[in-house]
Order: structure tokens, then sequence, then C-alpha cells
């Protein structure tokens, strides 16, 4: 950065996916880094990549991705690369033969019992069936000392042990905690403050992102083909913790899915984005993309996502074992001058999307100041 040397990269950014790609946007924007960012995939924006599938229906490859923050800043920021399209993301979940709303709130209730509560008495309802839990440890303690046994069972247990191949009582609190309880009618999945997707998809966000001339992007590249023959000063690693220090703790444990893609010759396949489905059947939700992107068609696509142990990893799994684990790599990864480790699978934190472009942000913030306490010396 601070003299041109074409033979040399600034930095060698591992993942273009949120963390990945932010960092190549803003290190080439602000601090003009040349930048080059690989990944082994064959396209950018990671696992919230999009595409139009063989019908011309725009679908989302690694499952549905819905953009939501309360985050003004991150939501500014992304701004500057997509326009938007306002939506609200709605769930059903499939319990005792009726479809649901979830997270539960009011008329979840009253139409799963046959009941005719007001918020006020649904509010007691839950107080009475609600289990005292002296300390809320685990996705468990979350749900039932809110809702009682009989509202975990049929919306939580079944999900979660499919989800994650363990029950809840082995899962932080924190999994089990993303879902609210309401007592009002408010069926949204999501509370916050902006709620929109990008106008043109994700994809077509990210390949704005990175349209700077001094990045230059590496598909169907794993970094380790190329980071010995190509010089760079700093690297920054967006893939799995556990796989960069070549698994010397043992594995992290990463939860994966199977993406099962339809597409139907009819203009809608269910009535809302997603539904759930806690207790039947090998996977755990169908979401239709139509309802999410906005897209109009005669036909409609959707994905079904079957939990498995093997395969690419999605997901941390948050349990005090695998926290404890994953200290001794992050200690590694601290200690490490020469590698920066940020996004969700390098720091091994079960975050959505808007977690980890602030993550990132972030990181860029210790970067520039890094850059400019160098070039002051
Ligand atoms: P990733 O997107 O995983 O990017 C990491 C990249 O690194 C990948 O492209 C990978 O190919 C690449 N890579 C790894 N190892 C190497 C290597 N050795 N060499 C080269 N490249 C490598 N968030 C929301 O906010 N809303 C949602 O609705 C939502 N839905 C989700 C649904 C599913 C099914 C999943 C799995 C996640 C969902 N998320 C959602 C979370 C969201 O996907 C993540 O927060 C976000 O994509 C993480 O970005 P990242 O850059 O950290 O990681
Ligand atoms: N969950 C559940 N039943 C549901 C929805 C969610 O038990 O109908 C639990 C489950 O453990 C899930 C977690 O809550 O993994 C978080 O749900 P979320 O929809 O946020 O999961 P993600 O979209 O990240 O897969």
């Amino acid at each position: 950065m601070t003299e041109f040397n074409p033979t040399r990269f600034d930095y060698l950014i591992v993942g273009a996916g949120f963390a990945g790609s932010v960092l190549a946007e803003r290190l080439a924007s602000e601090l003009g880094a040349r930048v080059l960012i690989v990944d082994k995939r064959p396209h950018i924006g990671g696992n919230a990549y999009d595409r139009y599938d063989d019908a011309g229906i725009l679908i989302h490859p690694y499952g549905p991705h819905i953009f939501h923050t309360n985050s003004k800043d991150v939501f500014d920021y992304l701004s500057n690369f997509t326009e938007w399209r306002p939506y609200q993301h709605r769930v059903l979940a499939s319990v005792d033969g009726q479809e649901l709303p979830i997270p539960i709130n009011l008329d979840t209730v009253n139409k799963l019992y046959g009941l005719n509560l007001t918020s006020f008495q649904v509010e007691e309802f839950f107080e009475s069936v609600a289990e005292k839990v002296e300390q809320v440890r685990t996705s468990e303690d979350v749900v039932v000392s809110k809702v009682g046994r009989d509202l975990y069972n049929k919306f939580f247990r079944g999900y979660t042990r499919k989800q994650w191949g363990l029950d809840p009582s082995e899962l932080d609190a924190s999994v089990t905690a993303r879902v609210p309880t309401r007592t009002n009618r408010d069926d949204r999945y999501f509370a916050d403050t902006y709620q929109a997707m990008p106008l043109h998809g994700y994809t077509r966000m990210f390949e704005q992102m990175l349209s700077h001339p001094n990045i230059k992007v590496m598909l169907n590249t794993d970094y380790r083909e190329i980071v010995d023959i190509i010089p760079f000063d700093h690297m920054i690693y967006t893939g799995p913790v556990d796989a960069f220090f070549d698994f010397k703790y043992g594995k992290l444990p990463y939860r994966s899915l199977e993406f099962v893609h339809e597409t139907h010759a009819r203009e809608h396949f269910q009535p809302v984005g997603t539904v759930n489905y806690p207790n039947d059947y090998g996977y755990t939700r169908i979401s239709e993309f139509k309802y999410i992107t906005g897209q109009e068609h005669k036909h409609t696509s959707v994905v079904y996502e079957y939990p498995r142990a093997e395969g690419d990893p999605y997901y941390p799994v948050p349990r005090p074992e695998n926290a404890e684990l994953y200290k001794q790599y992050e200690a590694e990864a601290k200690a490490r001058e020469d590698v920066t480790f940020v996004g969700r699978l390098a720091t091994y934190r079960y975050y959505n999307m808007d977690q980890v472009v602030a993550q990132a942000l972030t990181t860029f913030n210790k970067l520039r100041a890094r850059h400019e306490a160098r070039v002051s010396q």
C-alpha cells in the first residue's frame, strides 16, 4: 500500500462470502489496498449466493437467506451496493395436522388448543404452563421456562433434534432463544428495524462490492493451491478455523445440510415463505423463493433442508464442549500476526449475515489502524 508493487498483493482474502467481500471492498476502497480474494467454490457470495435456476426462478442454492438487522450502520453500508425490496418473512409450523404461526404467538395458542384467549389471558396461560428453571442454560430451559412442556415438545424438541442431531438440553440457550415467544398476533419471523431483500439478489450485490479495480477474484481455488506461489503481505481467512490449523486439536463440529431443490408447475406451493416440520419427515423446513424475492413467475421453486452430520460446514454447534475446543483454536488464531480470522466459520459463531457484516466492518477498523500506524512510522 505504501509503494506500488505489481508483483505483490497487500491482502490475500480466503472466502468470498460476506466476511471476505466486505473486507475486500473496504480495504480496496478506503486504503487503496491491492486485494486477491479466492474462493474454492465456483462463485462469489459464500452461502448467501443466489442464482436463477433452469426455470428462470431466483433461488438460494444454500438455503433461504432473509436479510434483517437492527444496525443502521450495517444497512447503510450494504445500501451502497444494492437497492432493496421490503420483505417481512412469515413462517408456519406444521403441528398436529395444522399449519400454525411460529414464533409462537396468540394465534398459535388459540388455534392449537381451540381457545379464544386475549393477549392478557395468553400471558397468564404461559405463566400457568411454564416450568420453573433455576438457571436458563440450555435450549430446553429457554423454551420450557417460557411456554411449558407441551408447546416445547410440539414446536421445538423434534425440530432441534433433527436440525442438530442433539437434544435441546445439549445445546446452549442461545440456539432456541433465536426464536421469541409473543403474546400478540405479530406473525413475522423477525422483528428487526430493517427487513429487506437486495432488489436484484445477493450475487448482484456482491458483484458491486467486488467491482473495484484493485480487487482480483479467483474462483475454484482452494487457498492452499496458491498460498505459496502468490506473494502477499497479510491473509484474511474466513473458512473453518479447525481446517486452517489442520485439525491439530481435533475436529470442531459444524452441522451440515443437504438441500433438495424442486420446481413445481404451479403459481405457489405453500402459503408462506417457509413451512417448518418439527415432527414429521427428514427435512426441517421447506422454503419457497418467490415469496422471499418477490419474483413473479407462473412456476415456483422450493428447497427442502435435510440436516446432515457430514458435508459442507454450515452451522457452528453452540454447546460448552465445542466452546472449549474452539478456545484452543482461538488462542492459536490470535497469536497469528500474519492472519486475521473473521466470519461465521473462522470465529465459530452462529452469526446471521448482518452480524458478519458488522464483525467485518469492526475488523476493517482494526486493520486500518494498523495500516495507519505503519504508514506513520
Ligand atoms: P460463508 O458465506 O460461509 O463464506 C465462507 C467462504 O469461504 C465460502 O464461500 C467457502 O467456499 C470459502 N472457503 C472456505 N474454505 C476455503 C478454502 N480453503 N479456500 C478457499 N475458499 C474457502 N443469515 C441471515 O442473516 N438470514 C438468513 O435468513 C440466513 N439463513 C441461513 C440459512 C442457512 C441454511 C445457512 C447455512 C445460513 C443462513 N444464514 C442466514 C447465515 C449466513 O449464511 C451467514 O451469516 C453468512 O453467509 C456468513 O458469511 P461468511 O462470509 O462468514 O461465511
Ligand atoms: N427451532 C425449533 N423449531 C422451529 C424453529 C426453530 O425448534 O420451528 C429451533 C431450532 O433449534 C433451530 C433454532 O430454533 O435450529 C434457530 O432457528 P432459526 O430459524 O433461527 O434457524 P436458522 O434459520 O439459523 O437455521
